[in-house]
């Protein structure tokens, strides 16, 4: 029960490698508030969750929606220690191919959240003993990868504003890091499989660890990270899950 007592916010928690993160906080004793869209697949998520775990329904994309998430978190659990900036959507294309409507979404949905989001929280979270922030980021955002150029983009900006913010944050005793997976098993990959040919193969053939890690793995080290006595030393780190996906390219 190494999280007794915390209050966490979670972007995208209501599938896929949010809701094993909100899971496995609650499993060890936190209290989450869950934010995503659809309030069908929320409430059915938080439900399994039990007692420690709530919703609130909105797009990640307002800073209405960030506010108000903020809010909840700190009237309903007395204060906020954990931010989990999750959230995030793939719409693949060349650039001749994107349309200007999916690169907005992208911005906003994996990048603008992340800042609104981080934006609200930085009072509450400077007021609790152990806070730390965890960006979902991407292996997609370390290499380059014909038809993820913008959704690439904006997973390499979370890594730099990881930095920065470690840096910044660090005088009010909050630790920021980030995570970057590889080919997780999750709705998100799913749907991307089957608009992008052969993409499972590919990500497999393409790593040295030849398998796709399930949203739980990659949830234990989400919860090392935001633990303040396993990741307590650990600030502005960027932290790659993904099976040796950017070694692999040295072999040719
Ligand atoms: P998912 O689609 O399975 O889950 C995403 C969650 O975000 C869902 O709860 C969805 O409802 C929510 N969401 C999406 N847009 C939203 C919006 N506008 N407002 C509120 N909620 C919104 O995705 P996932 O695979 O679990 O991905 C989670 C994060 O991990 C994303 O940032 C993704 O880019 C990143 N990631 C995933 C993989 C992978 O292989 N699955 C690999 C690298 C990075």
């Amino acid at each position: 029960m190494r999280f007794e007592g915390k209050s966490a916010l979670i972007t995208g928690a209501s599938e896929g490698i949010g809701f094993a993160i909100a899971a496995g906080l609650v499993k060890e004793g936190a209290r989450v508030v869950m934010v995503a869209r659809r309030e069908e697949v929320l409430a059915e998520a938080a439900r399994k969750l039990g007692p420690n775990a709530s919703y609130l329904v909105g797009d990640v994309a307002s800073t209405e929606t960030a506010e108000r998430a903020v809010e909840a978190a700190v009237s309903r659990h007395g204060g906020l220690d954990l931010l989990v900036n999750n959230a995030g959507i793939l719409r693949p294309g060349t650039v001749a191919e994107l349309s200007m409507e999916d690169v907005d979404a992208m911005l906003a949905v994996n990048l603008r959240s992340a800042v609104a989001f981080t934006h609200s929280a930085v009072k509450p979270l400077s007021q609790r003993k152990g806070a730390a922030i965890l960006m979902i980021s991407s292996a997609v955002g370390r290499i380059p990868l014909p038809g993820m150029s913008v959704y690439g983009a904006t997973k390499a900006a979370m890594q730099h504003l990881t930095l920065t913010w470690a840096i910044e944050l660090a005088e009010k005793g909050i630790r920021v890091n980030c995570l970057c997976p590889g080919a997780i098993e999750t709705p998100a990959f799913r749907a991307a499989a089957q608009q992008i040919p052969h993409l499972e193969q590919w990500t497999l053939a393409n790593s040295l660890i030849k398998r796709m890690a399930p949203a739980e793995e990659l949830a234990r080290h989400a919860l090392t990270l935001l633990d303040e006595k396993e990741g307590g030393f650990v600030t502005g780190a960027v932290w790659d899950v993904d099976g040796g996906y950017q070694l692999q390219r040295f072999l040719g």
